[in-house]
């Protein structure tokens, strides 16, 4: 069990249709990163972020997970 499973499937409550979900893009690294967010992760300080799999991988590695 790491920290990255107890965080929800992106979209977190968003339509997969809705146009918020088909812009949605991996806020972690911006838009230079082309792969779709995964997860919906909070980091300790308490900031929300639309993660893509290597974010997800950064930020569990960074604490600690
Ligand atoms: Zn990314």
């Amino acid at each position: 069990m790491t920290s990255a499973d107890e965080w929800p499937d992106f979209p977190e409550g968003l339509d997969p249709r809705s146009v918020s979900f088909r812009e949605a893009r991996c806020t972690w690294h911006g838009k230079t990163c082309t792969e779709p967010p995964l997860k919906v992760v909070r980091t300790r300080d308490g900031a929300r972020w639309a993660a893509c799999a290597r974010a997800v991988r950064t930020i569990a590695a960074a604490r600690g997970a």
